[in-house]
């Protein structure tokens, strides 16, 4: 049988991460288990206007996962399949929320996957207390003053508080 060589050990969990929540750490902690690494690859994207740069997505993810010996934190541009071949894997990681995920998801996954059919995505339910939770949520919170401190990790809360802070 012909097989194709690969390496599914890496995984790749993609996203905006602007910022990262719990709910995006959960997944994190539950796919590193399954993986023996995985790679949080913060999408630079042009088109969005993120709250916090790439570089300060990048410090703050680093610093929530220094317990995770085997996550690393990464940056790219441009499609995530050509990202995916340099890198030689072809695992993505999704986390799906609520049903309103689903199409968007579907639709990217199936365009990843003709891009490239090597490349699988593996979706993880969220555990439920982290179903209604994203990172525009979190934003709009902190932007008037609420209290974001069960949504994120401490670290991003900190960086939440100076950012609105210097908006004033
Ligand atoms: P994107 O702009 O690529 O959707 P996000 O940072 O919003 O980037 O999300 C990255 C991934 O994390 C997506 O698969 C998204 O469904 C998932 N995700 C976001 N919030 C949560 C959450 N609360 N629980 C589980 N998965 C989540």
């Amino acid at each position: 049988m012909h097989t194709v060589p690969c390496n599914p050990s890496i995984a790749i969990y993609p996203g905006s991460f602007d910022p990262i929540t719990n709910g995006h750490l959960d997944i994190i902690k539950r796919a590193a288990k399954q993986f023996d690494r995985l790679v949080v690859a913060i999408l630079n994207n042009h088109n969005k206007n993120p709250l916090f740069t790439v570089e300060e997505r990048t410090q703050l993810i680093t610093k929530v996962v220094e317990d995770l010996p085997n996550v690393e934190v990464e940056h790219f541009s441009g499609l995530l399949v050509h990202y995916m071949e340099n890198k030689e894997a072809n695992v993505i990681i999704r986390g799906l929320r609520a049903i309103s995920d689903f199409e968007y998801e579907m639709q990217i996954a199936s365009t990843n996957h003709k891009l490239s059919d090597e490349i699988e995505t593996f979706f993880m339910m969220t555990l439920p207390q982290y179903s209604f939770l994203s990172s525009s949520i979190v934003k709009e919170i902190a932007k008037y003053n609420g209290s974001v401190k069960d949504l994120v990790p401490p670290a991003v809360e900190q960086a939440l508080l100076q950012k609105y802070k210097s908006k004033d």
